[in-house]
This record gives C-alpha cells, sequence and structure tokens, in this order.
C-alpha cells in the first residue's frame, strides 16, 4: 500500500498521519475546517522536530519538511478516492461517526479497508452502516501514537482474516504489534481503564483525596507509570466523558454512569492537555 486515508486531525488523527508519513506513506487528512488542518500541520511540523531532537541515531533524522510534504491536508472527501487504506480518528460521537462511514462507502473504491479509531464504539455496529463489512476492522492506537508501540485491534462480528493480516502488515510497517480482541463496547483497555478514570474522579469530587494524591496511590503503591487523572488528561476530557456515555449507553449499566466532576469541567472548557488545563496545568 502506498496511500493511506486519515479522518480527523485532532489529537489521534495527528499522531498516526505523522506515524504513517514517517514510515513513508502518502497521507490524505481530511478534517471539518482549514483552521483545524492548519494548527495540525503545525503542530505535526514541532513534533516531528522534537522527536528528531532525542533521536540518538542522528544520521536517520528525516528531514521535517519532506514528511510534511507526504500529507495531503483536506476537508475534501472525495480527495479519499485513491487511498487503499483508511484509518478514521473523528470524534468520538455516533452520529458523527455513522454519517462518516456512510460518506466514505460510497466515495473509496470496494477494496479499500476501513480502520476504526474508537475508544469505545463496537465495530460490529459501525461495520453495518457499510456495504463492506468483512473489511471494517478496529484499531485502537494508543496516545501518543508515534511513540507507542502496541495497539489493540478489534476484530468486529464480519472482519475477516484477511483484513487483520493487511492490518497486522501495516502497523508493522509503523513499527507496531497488535494485540487482537474480539468486539464489544470499550474492547479491553477502555472498558476497564474508563472504570478506573471515572471513579478517581468521583474521589476527586467527593474530596477524599486531591488529583494528585490520587495519581500518586496508583503510581507510588501499584507502580503504574501514570495515574488515571494524568490519562484521562492526556487523553482529553471530552473524550473520557464521550466513551463513558458510549459505554453505559451500550451496556444499559450504571457502573459507567459519568461522574459529575467531569462533565462540570468539560463544560467549563478544561480538557487536559489539548486545553492547557484539566485535573493539572500544562
Ligand atoms: P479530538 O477531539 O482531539 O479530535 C477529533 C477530530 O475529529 C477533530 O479535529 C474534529 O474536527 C474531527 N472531526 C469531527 N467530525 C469530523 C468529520 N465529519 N470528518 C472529519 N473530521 C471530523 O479527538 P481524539 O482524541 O483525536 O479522538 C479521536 C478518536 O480516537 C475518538 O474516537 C477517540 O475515542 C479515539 N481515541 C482517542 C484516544 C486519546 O487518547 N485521545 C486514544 C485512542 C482512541
Amino acid at each position: 500500500m502506498k496511500t493511506i486515508g486519515v479522518i480527523g486531525a485532532g489529537v489521534m488523527g495527528m499522531g498516526v498521519a505523522q506515524n504513517l508519513a514517517q514510515a513513508g506513506y502518502q497521507v490524505i487528512l481530511v478534517d471539518i475546517a482549514t483552521e483545524i488542518l492548519t494548527q495540525a500541520r503545525k503542530e505535526i511540523y514541532n513534533q516531528i522536530r522534537l522527536q528528531a531532537l532525542f533521536q540518538k541515531n542522528k544520521a536517520a533524522v528525516l528531514d521535517p519538511d519532506s514528511i510534511i510534504a507526504q500529507i495531503n491536508f483536506t476537508t475534501d472527501y472525495q480527495q479519499l478516492k485513491t487511498a487503499e487504506y483508511i484509518i478514521e480518528n473523528a470524534t468520538e460521537k455516533w452520529e458523527i461517526k455513522a454519517k462518516i462511514y456512510q460518506t466514505i462507502d460510497q466515495i473509496c473504491h470496494p477494496d479499500c479497508i476501513f480502520a476504526v479509531n474508537t475508544s469505545c464504539i463496537s465495530i460490529t455496529k459501525i461495520a453495518s452502516l457499510t456495504k463492506r463489512p468483512t473489511k471494517v476492522i478496529g484499531t485502537h492506537y494508543m496516545n501518543p501514537v508515534p511513540m507507542k508501540t502496541t495497539v489493540e485491534t478489534i476484530r468486529g462480528f464480519h472482519t475477516s482474516d484477511a483484513t487483520i493480516e493487511t492490518t497486522k502488515q501495516l502497523l508493522a510497517t509503523m513499527g507496531k504489534e497488535c494485540i487482537l480482541v474480539n468486539d464489544y463496547p470499550g474492547f479491553v483497555s477502555n472498558r476497564i481503564s474508563h472504570l478506573f478514570m471515572n471513579e478517581a474522579a468521583f474521589v476527586v469530587q467527593d474530596q477524599v483525596a486531591s488529583a494528585q494524591e490520587v495519581d500518586d496511590i496508583f503510581k507510588q503503591c501499584y507502580g503504574h507509570k501514570m495515574g488515571p487523572l494524568e490519562t484521562a488528561d492526556l487523553i482529553g476530557l471530552d473524550t473520557v466523558v464521550n466513551s463513558l456515555e458510549v459505554l453505559y449507553e451500550s451496556y444499559q449499566d450504571p457502573k459507567f454512569r459519568c461522574c459529575p466532576l467531569l462533565r462540570k469541567m468539560v463544560d467549563a472548557g478544561l480538557l487536559g492537555v489539548k486545553s492547557g488545563e484539566g485535573f493539572y496545568t500544562y
């Protein structure tokens, strides 16, 4: 494969596009507004430069301008006609993702695979919107994408072995392995981690401990690299709230009810790392 379409130029889409361009692919990066894409170009450029500073083998450092030149930043979905594989990273809202899959199913070549980068939404449900359910797979990338070496990969009800094999090969060229799991909302990672993050927010809301104390307990007592609230800030509190809503709706289980403090922070614009303030200030 040579040309990969990436939909959504937010936290995850930028990382996926950068990683693909660095692996030598031509990337078509689609978002809804030119301003978002202009900002994405700047951020990707800065990330490549930053990464180069820390790379030990300076001879292997690629020029940021030539990497950026491999990415076509566009708001025009028709550009995806030439893509051989799509990685979709749009906002974690069913209505948004549903519209996208109905659109790209019309535009893209019938052989093109659709990889859904979602925190929680069922891959089988997304595949049902297309005429190619065997070619729809879940690829739950970790953040920051270029630094992470494992992708939770989800087999939807109809996902074919060929789609899984092509995805594994693509991930290998991006320097990643995959752990293949079956499809239920939230898969493994987020079905469990969102309970942690949500309950940690309740602990802060109930004034049992500060965010720092909660995270320190997980790091110093359990040996986790990051605490649940640092992780929530890194993901984006809006994305955490959207994911909890998907889990609550999917399982109809009150254990996934979203902590009011999380909602209040999102309403106040405190989204975590991406807005500069969440449980911590950045
Ligand atoms: P984000 O809010 O940072 O970015 C979402 C982007 O999608 C925005 O730029 C938005 O303009 C764009 N978008 C919205 N509607 C669109 C449309 N119709 N067409 C094209 N682009 C559109 O969100 P994110 O954190 O990058 O998350 C993206 C997806 O990846 C979500 O499904 C999320 O659950 C999942 N995810 C997030 C993380 C994380 O750590 N943030 C990790 C793994 C997976």
